[in-house]
């Protein structure tokens, strides 16, 4: 039995900023490997050729491996490539490969082009019994991105706590807008996570205090701490929770999970 509520719906995330290195893949697989070892049912989509949430998730990925860029371009159902992660048993995960990359130039001439990993996302999700999704995005607002702002009905944005945090977001919310108001309705900017919190400098203070102020609402109450331990799970094809969990990175992921966990109706 589940430790966390289980969501009565279920919940498909994309983790996007278009900036690099804010933490979008560590907080995909950190989030999902959380609710997943709470006993949901959590599945995890590389949509990003750069497949760091594949590696960091312990799933093999060699080229020739069929995952994300299957499903998206040749309309393979995801059901066909999701991998379970040898570290939880109600973890899956699409992966990817650097084949990916040539997607974004493909899906741009195909019928339909923006909302493939929509359609595929709704069959899988009649079959699976997810609980949650959660969608790994490179750092631009491409093809790639699109499919997953369509595909998904809540955003998770990781905010590094640094100097200029805001600017990243600002063309975000353009693109969410553009989103909303012509392919998907159903898109809300339900939840932001600051990172790499270093909670000795008052820079890091000063950039959270903003955050929280811009986005009262949206703001989760765990800050990510910068931590070592987190960097260097994914080169043991791990997340800090299974690698660390007594970790002080492990402990606030794992509160992070257990917040947005807490966030919906639940079923029994
Ligand atoms: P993105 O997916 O947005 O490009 P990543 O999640 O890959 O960002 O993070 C960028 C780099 O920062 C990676 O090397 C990652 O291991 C490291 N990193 C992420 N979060 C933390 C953290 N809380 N503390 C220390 N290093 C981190
Ligand atoms: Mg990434």
């Amino acid at each position: 039995t589940p430790t966390l509520p289980r969501p009565k719906h279920p919940r498909v995330f994309v983790v996007a900023n278009q900036k690099g290195g804010v933490g979008k893949t560590t907080t995909t697989v950190n989030v999902a490997m959380g609710l997943a070892l709470g006993g949901l049912n959590v599945l995890v989509i590389d949509n990003d050729p750069q497949s760091n949430a594949s590696t960091a998730l312990g799933i093999e990925h060699p080229v020739g491996t069929p995952g994300t860029y299957e499903t998206l371009v040749e309309g393979d159902p995801i059901m066909a490539h999701a991998q379970q992660s040898p570290h939880s048993p109600n973890l899956h995960v699409l992966p990817a490969t650097i084949d990916l990359a040539a997607a974004e130039m493909e899906l741009a001439v195909m019928q339909g082009r923006e909302a493939r990993l929509k359609h595929a996302l709704e069959q899988y999700l009649e079959q699976s019994g997810a609980d949650y999704v959660f969608i790994d995005c490179p750092p631009s607002l491409g093809m790639l991105t699109l499919n997953a702002l369509v595909a998904s009905t809540e955003i998770l944005v990781p905010i590094q706590t640094e100097y200029y945090a805001l600017e990243g977001v600002t063309a975000l919310l353009g693109t969410i807008d553009r989103v909303k108001g012509n392919l998907n309705d159903r898109l809300e900017l339900t939840n932001i996570l600051l990172t790499m919190y270093d909670k000795r400098t008052n820079l890091s203070k000063d950039v959270a205090a903003e955050v929280r102020s811009h986005f009262k609402k949206q703001t989760l109450a765990t800050e990510i701490p910068r931590s070592v331990r987190i960097a260097e799970a994914p080169s043991f094809g791990q997340t800090v929770l299974t690698y660390q969990p007594r970790s002080e990175g492990a402990v606030a992921y794992a509160s992070v999970a257990e917040e947005i966990a807490n966030q919906v109706e639940t079923k029994e």
